[in-house]
């Protein structure tokens, strides 16, 4: 089988700086779940499907022309939406809140599993997200969930959007974390939640050099 780490948690936790410096250390693949969906959310709204339309958004979720370019060099991974590079739209609080509305429905993230799946190469995969260890990649090798302060995690996402030339403002981003990480851990269908054999790191007070680290000992042990 090939190994999977998983990296679950809520939003601005570090996830996705994360899971690039250990699939870079390690030379495994990385799976950025979250941008599946609001990939589909941006796509949507480009054919005026409603994010309501749980038929119709399953269907375009199928047939969804999505492509990942690692740049590893960069620490960041490109996405392309029917062949556009659409990472910047993507960062968006806007499209991050659309994502989580269409991630609760249930046929929705029936299409999204095996087009995760497929990520599962050779020599690893190290995938993150909300579901990874609880749901997508059950039997994963490593399961790690990453939290921080709600305060801490807003300033994070702020800092990041900041650097990326992405307008944000941070009082708005912190009720609007608070409201998309409610919408994941409430929804019925694979909340937000820890695995039973997941391992929880506390990353307030940490570096991602530090968290890195402590992952990488877990997979050396
Ligand atoms: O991780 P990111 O913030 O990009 O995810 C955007 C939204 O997509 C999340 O708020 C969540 O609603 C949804 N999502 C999910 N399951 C995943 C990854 C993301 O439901 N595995």
């Amino acid at each position: 089988e090939v190994p999977v780490i998983t990296l679950d948690g809520p939003s601005g936790v570090g996830k996705g700086t994360v899971s690039l410096r250990l699939a870079q250390q390690l030379g495994w693949h990385t799976l950025d779940s979250g941008a599946l969906y609001r990939a589909l959310a941006l796509a949507a709204v480009r054919h005026s499907i409603s994010l309501q339309d749980e038929v119709a958004l399953a269907q375009l979720a199928i047939y969804l022309d999505v492509h990942f370019k690692a740049t590893p060099a960069l620490e960041t991974t490109q996405v392309f939406l029917e062949t556009q590079e659409v990472s910047a739209q993507l960062r968006t609080e806007t499209c991050g809140a659309m994502a989580s509305q269409l991630a609760i429905l249930p046929a929705v993230r029936q299409s999204l599993l095996e087009r995760q799946r497929t990520f599962r190469q050779l020599p690893g995969l190290v995938a993150e997200g909300r579901d990874m260890g609880t749901v997508v990649f059950n039997d994963a090798l490593l399961k790690i969930f990453l939290t921080a302060s709600g305060e801490e995690r807003a300033q994070r996402r702020y800092k990041q959007l900041k650097e990326k030339g992405i307008d944000a403002k941070l009082d708005s981003l912190i009720t609007e974390i608070a409201e998309r990480d409610n919408r994941d851990m409430t929804r019925t269908l694979a909340p937000l939640q820890v695995a039973t054999d997941a391992q929880v790191i506390d990353t307030t007070d940490l570096s991602i050099e530090q968290v890195v680290a402590c992952i990488l000992q877990q997979v050396s042990k």
